[in-house]
């Protein structure tokens, strides 16, 4: 190359080799010239593309350079001119990337290569060419950005499948505890401020928040959210009423510019600090029955198809409250008489076994009473076998009620019933038996307009009537069993208990 490059742009009948070199190439080419103290440049030469590309005029640049670098974009600006005196410092090649203002007025990025060389005068001379790497660049941020976006799709299923295999792995007494960690999952991955969980009232006037997750430092709201009643909220109800019937998701993007006719919600959204929020149907059973949500403390931008993922989100809460309902519903049926609905044998007898423990260990009494409906195949007979099973749906009902949410009523086999009386004395389960009796006794049932007068006898035994050291739930039941049959001897309608026979 030669020592100096002319530029020839101003005698357009005969263009230079540089010229016609610099038009078949793409990009910019250029020679660019930096003093020896640095304070001045030009370029010697630079192709004459940077008139239609840039509206720069090739012949000022020969005199100064300044105009190429008022082009470039101000966020890239600063790094510019430190680059270069770095190359001219350490004669290494200088290549650098920056926005460059076209014509039009939009910006390309450019980049820049060129090999650097010390002249005698101690000025720096680089040679090289710029290229637009505009396209280049939007390709490379469109696959970032796809390879963001995939990443994100393959957390987010991750992140369900964890939390379904979470649940189908939990059993049924944890389901408060697994909401509680699914919804602050859900939290964590979406980053928002609450995520709650909300269950409509029969009619839809009410909803209580049932479960819910902060974010740490940001204020719960679940105590004053029980039984909230939602009609003086009419443009929620219309909302919850369109989230009902089209399974659609809520958002407000901005609390701020809710519709005047939302005053109301708006206050009170605001009075909680909420700026943005979600609210996705919870459907069980091709019913609604509650919402899950998301708020956020600030308005901040979305991603486009939020609500189809947490559309996904409560479709999964769905399932798993639907299970657990089920589960809840098949313990229920095992462990309890599906005539009239009390406890049976199943569920007694695990029960017997902990009031024994408690009393070999704490010396808690309890009692146990074996009470049979008297002539009970009478009442078949009489009025029949639907009859008779009211009597005994009445008669379990009636057990229910004297018992205390520690105490077990159950049905032991056909007319049979056991009552387990938790923590009493001796004296206490006879005055609690003796009630049970004078109620059986002002039991009157009404089958087709008659009524049907029931009595039971009851054999009761307290756990300090057997030897501590032998006593069993079996031999309770038995001893009680024995005792019934005694009441059943002495006439009916009686108690007795470890004093004897006591007629009532
Ligand atoms: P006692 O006073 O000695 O107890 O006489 P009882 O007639 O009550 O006793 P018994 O054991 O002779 O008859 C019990 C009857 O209860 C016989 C049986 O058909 C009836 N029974 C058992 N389970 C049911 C039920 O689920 N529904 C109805 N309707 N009857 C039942
Ligand atoms: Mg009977
Ligand atoms: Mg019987």
């Amino acid at each position: 190359m030669a020592s100096r490059p002319a530029y020839d742009g101003d005698s357009p009948g005969s263009p230079s080799l540089q010229s016609e070199l610099a038009s078949g190439v793409p990009g910019v080419l250029f020679c660019y010239q930096l003093s020896e103290d640095r304070t001045r440049h030009h370029y010697p030469f630079i192709s004459r593309r940077v008139e239609d590309l840039f509206d720069l005029d090739p012949l000022r640049l020969q005199v100064d350079a300044s105009a190429v670098f008022s082009i470039i974009h101000p966020d890239d600006r600063p790094g510019v001119m430190p680059s270069v005196k770095a190359s001219a410092e350490s004669l290494e090649p200088w290549q650098y990337q920056a926005r460059l203002r076209l014509k039009d007025g939009t910006y390309h990025w450019f980049e820049a290569h060129s090999v650097p060389r010390r002249e005698a005068d101690g000025s720096t001379l680089w040679y090289g060419q710029f290229t637009d790497i505009q396209a280049h660049k939007e390709l490379e941020a469109d696959l970032r950005q796809k390879e963001a976006e995939s990443a994100y799709q393959l957390q987010f299923h991750k992140l369900l499948a964890s939390l379904s295999s979470d649940f189908i792995n939990s059993s049924i007494g944890d389901i408060d505890k697994e909401i509680d960690r699914f919804l602050s999952r859900i939290g964590v991955f979406f980053d928002v401020d609450r995520v709650y969980l909300y269950r409509f009232s029969e009619g839809l006037t009410r909803m209580t928040n049932t479960h819910e997750w902060c974010r740490p430092g940001v204020p719960a709201l679940k105590m004053s959210q029980q039984e909230v009643d939602i009609s003086g909220f009419r443009w929620w109800q219309e909302q919850s009423s369109n989230l009902l019937q089209n399974n659609r998701v809520v958002f407000i993007e901005d609390v701020s510019k809710l519709p005047a006719s939302a005053g109301p919600e708006k206050s009170l959204l605001e009075g909680q600090g909420v700026a943005a929020m979600f609210c996705i149907p919870i459907v069980t059973r091709g019913t609604v029955d509650g919402f899950f949500g998301m708020d956020s403390l600030t308005v901040r931008h979305w991603r486009q198809d939020l609500s189809d993922l947490l559309i996904l989100v409560a479709n999964l809460l769905a399932q798993a409250l639907e299970r657990f309902r089920l589960e809840q519903e098949l313990l229920n049926q095992s462990i309890r008489d599906p005539l009239t609905g009390i406890h049976n044998r199943r569920y007694l007898e695990p029960r017997l076994d902990e009031m024994l423990a408690r009393y070999q260990r704490s010396g808690e009494g309890f009692a146990l009473a074996m009470l049979d409906i008297d002539h009970f195949k009478l009442v078949n007979d009489t009025y029949g076998h639907l009859a008779g099973d009211q009597v005994l749906q009445a008669f379990a009902r009636l057990l229910q009620e004297q018992c205390r949410a520690t105490d077990v009523a159950a049905r032991y086999g056909g007319e049979e019933f056991i009552l387990a009386l938790a923590d009493v004395t001796p004296e206490r389960a006879r005055w609690a038996l003796e009630r049970v009796i004078d109620e059986v006794r002002a039991l009157s049932v009404s089958y087709h307009g008659q009524d049907i007068p029931v009595t039971a006898s009851a054999g009761l035994v307290h756990v300090s009537d057997l030897e501590t050291a032998t006593a069993s739930a079996d031999e309770l039941i038995t001893e009680a069993d024995r005792r019934l049959y005694r009441a059943k001897r002495s006439g009916r309608n009686c108690l007795i208990d470890a004093s004897g026979s006591l007629p009532l």
